[in-house]
């Protein structure tokens, strides 16, 4: 396998240090608001490289963290007059409740930063006796770039000691990050530590939780892929891994991978810019695969210029797939035809080239198509069952069931007024009524609901 390591700016072979396992680490989402496209893309892009992965034959360990302590949240709590743990809690839940409708899977472990001050302490210690971190008048503790001479060879964002260097206020260098917020007079959030009562930095969180849950005696890096969008790349990244080899004493991770930006209308995906576009929203307009499959049939590097008519193609393009899962819908799965899974999981392989991966998909479907039509054996069906659950299982779409899929945005009350017209139009059949069966099929049609007569069931499904 081979991706595309962010570090050294370009593709790599995979070689993990432990052989066959794979341990990742992705940064996960502040719990202080609704999650938005640019936190969807993030989690799908990773979720296909863990079932990749794992269809290579590597044993993945895959943690995504949770931030439950930070200023967005402190923020949120004075305006909300919540507790913290409120805030958190239900922005937890409702980030759980979109992945877990866009299909992503759940990770392994899901530290939360709350539950690590004991950790992140300790690194704190360490750094300040190693004279990698230094306390200001207030309490803060910082961390000190200057003295960590690798500082900046991860993301290439030089350190320019006539720039960066301050004259005066209370850090030593502009791009020292702070490890400690000493806790202000009117703050409630804080914990005790022997630097005093306060809160974790950011960047700090990550080091700690990852250090904690993925660290293994005898290693030389904390993790095989550090994954995380690419506005975390710096400072956040640069950070941590800063620390880590100052305070632990080893590389954090030995492959970088981050996701390219969401575009809405040319602007760059963020809450700052008001413009975001929040996943909850999205899905009362369209299915969550459909949102899956659109996210991901743009490459993971590349910037998504979000616009509804892509949106739109995409879903056609999954319409096509359960198309062909209806034609062999009940039917006997076997193992996929062995060259398509080798084309698709060769494709997902190079970096996750989903472009690849959904061109290879879009000739099966053709393909089979057109065996279908001669009524192949029951043998050569079984295998293209199988060619779908292997899309399912390796890039979680095609999941739901087919006839369900053409019926999705269709209304309790109508499905139960559709329901009835159908057992009404049976009735009217076996009553050698055809005029009123035909009218009745005449009258779905024209609200955009077409029927089909299967052996023993009438089916129906959204125009
Ligand atoms: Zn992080």
């Amino acid at each position: 396998m081979v991706i595309y390591d962010s570090k050294e700016r370009k593709k790599v072979p995979f070689k993990p240090e432990f052989e066959k396992r794979a341990r990742l680490y992705l940064c996960g989402p502040t719990v202080y608001d609704e999650a938005h496209l640019g936190h969807a893309r993030s989690a799908i892009s990773f979720d296909l490289l863990r079932r990749t992965l794992q269809m290579h034959g590597f044993e993945v360990r895959f943690v995504r963290n949770i931030t439950d302590v930070d200023d967005k949240i402190l923020q949120k709590m004075e305006r909300t007059k919540e507790s913290l743990e409120a805030i958190a809690a239900r922005y937890t839940e409702a980030y759980h409740r979109d992945m877990a409708a866009l299909n992503v899977a759940t990770p392994d472990l899901e530290p939360k930063a709350t539950a690590h001050i004991p950790q992140m302490v300790a690194l704190i210690e360490a750094l300040l006796e190693k004279n990698h971190a230094y306390r200001v008048e207030n309490g803060d503790v910082y961390f000190d770039t200057a003295s960590d001479p690798r500082y900046g060879t991860l993301s290439k964002e030089a350190q320019d000691e006539t720039l960066s260097r301050v004259e005066s206020g209370s850090k030593r260098n502009s791009r020292d990050f702070v490890l400690w917020k000493a806790v202000t007079a009117d703050e409630r959030v804080f914990f005790e530590s022997p630097f005093g009562p306060g809160r974790p930095g950011w960047h700090l969180e990550c080091s700690a939780m990852l250090q904690t849950h993925l660290y293994e005696p005898g290693a030389n890096y904390a993790c095989d892929i550090h994954a995380g969008g690419a506005d975390l790349f710096f400072p956040h990244h640069e950070n941590e891994a800063a620390q880590s080899r100052c305070g632990y004493g080893g590389e954090i991770a030995k492959y970088w991978m981050h996701n390219g930006f969401v575009r809405i209308g040319g602007e760059k995906m963020s809450k700052s810019l008001g413009n975001s576009f929040f996943i909850h929203e999205a899905l009362t307009h369209w299915p969550a695969e459909a949102l899956r499959f659109y996210l991901m049939s743009v490459h993971y590097r590349a910037p998504l210029h979000f616009c509804d008519s892509d949106l739109l193609a995409s879903r056609k393009r999954l319409d096509r797939l359960y198309r062909l899962k209806k034609q062999l819908f009940g039917l006997k799965v076997a193992a996929p035809e062995a060259a398509f899974k080798k084309a698709l999981l060769g494709a997902m392989g190079d970096d996750l080239n989903t472009s690849k991966a959904l061109a290879v998909i879009d000739e099966m479907v053709h393909r089979a198509n057109e065996l279908l039509v001669g009524k192949p054996d029951k043998g050569t069906k079984a295998a293209l069952a199988g060619n779908l659950a292997l899309i399912g299982e390796l890039l979680g779409v095609a999941l739901a069931d087919p006839f369900e899929w053409f019926q999705w945005g269709v209304s309790r009350a109508d499905r139960e007024q559709i329901e009835q017209l159908i057992a009404e139009r049976k009735a009217a059949k076996a009553a050698k009524d055809f005029d009123r069966a035909d009218a009745i099929r005449k009258a779905l049609t024209a609200q955009g609901i077409a029927l089909m007569d299967l052996p023993g069931q009438t089916v129906w499904e959204r125009l």
